[in-house]
């Protein structure tokens, strides 16, 4: 790996190992540890899916095996120097709260990943949610209807910090819709922030945009800087890695957005406790 490739980010906080099931063969933490060494990774946390409802709910881990989840990533603590953290990415379900609540509690977590995947009923992970979706209602209803559940899944208080806040982006492209605009957006963006700083949650810089072909980062520059101005402080930066080889991947993108809007720490956590640690460029 030449200088220029080399990851700039110490860090890598979205990553799925086998207990999701819309992993690539091989995603074993074992796996994971030793990428994360060759690529000088010194702390990642694993953020397995956790569906307590809907349609895909086998895609994320089943509760019983969560113990086992520990102890796998305990374990593989034992042959590495690189920090291993046991996180979950948690799809939020309104009405779900209280489900959601005891599982969270009964392990102790380092960190708490909130998601907003499904949106009434349609899977925004997938094309053909998508589709649904967006065929159903104009582009800034759509929008509207994002953010009101998004500010939902932060209002709930259940989460550290929220994944990939823009990703209704995701299959806009390809379902052959125009992004909008940050500016066509931001009202309903700045009251999602808004709910963020209230609630002291924070949100992710996720560089997986650039694997799905969206060119960009979830989110937008234009909401990182939105942040940076509401005085946002907790970011976490993550990969969203369903295969061993997409670990810490376009990763500098993310932090290159991170340092244009102004910030110069990224958070990292460990018994749900936030540390900030500098960017470092
Ligand atoms: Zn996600
Ligand atoms: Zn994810």
């Amino acid at each position: 790996m030449d200088e220029d490739k080399r990851l700039r980010v110490p860090v890598d906080y979205h990553i799925h190992e086998r207990h999701s099931a819309d992993t690539a063969p091989g995603s074993t933490v074992e796996a994971y540890v030793r990428r994360a060494e060759a690529l000088g990774l010194e702390e990642i946390c694993f953020t397995t899916h956790l569906i307590v409802s809907g349609p895909d709910v086998a895609t994320g881990i089943d509760p019983d095996e969560i113990p086992e989840y520990f102890r796998e990533i305990e374990e593989a603590q034992t042959s590495t120097s690189v920090r291993l953290r046991v996180g979950v990415e948690v799809d939020y379900f309104p009405g779900e709260e209280h489900r959601i609540e005891r599982i969270l509690d009964e392990y102790p977590f380092d960190f708490i990943l909130g998601a907003l995947h499904i949106v009434e009923g349609c899977d925004l992970g997938y094309r053909y949610g998508a589709e649904r979706f967006f065929a159903d209602r104009p582009m800034h209803k759509a929008v509207k209807t994002y953010f009101k559940w998004f500010r939902r899944a932060v209002e709930s208080g259940l989460f550290d910090v929220m994944a990939h806040p823009d990703y209704f982006r995701r299959y806009l492209p390809s379902i052959g819709l125009r992004i909008p605009d940050f500016r066509e957006y931001a009202s309903e963006a700045l009251e999602a922030l808004e709910a963020m700083r209230e609630h002291h949650i924070g949100f992710e810089i996720n560089s997986s945009g650039y694997r799905h072909g969206i060119g960009d980062c979830y989110p937008t520059l234009e909401f990182v800087k939105a942040a940076r101005r509401m005085g946002i402080e907790n970011i976490t930066i993550g990969s969203d890695s369903h295969s061993v080889e997409h670990l810490g991947g376009w990763l500098n993108h993310a932090l290159e957005t991170l340092t244009k809007a102004g910030y110069r720490r990224l958070s990292t956590y460990r018994g749900r406790r936030r540390r900030n640690i500098d960017i470092g460029i």
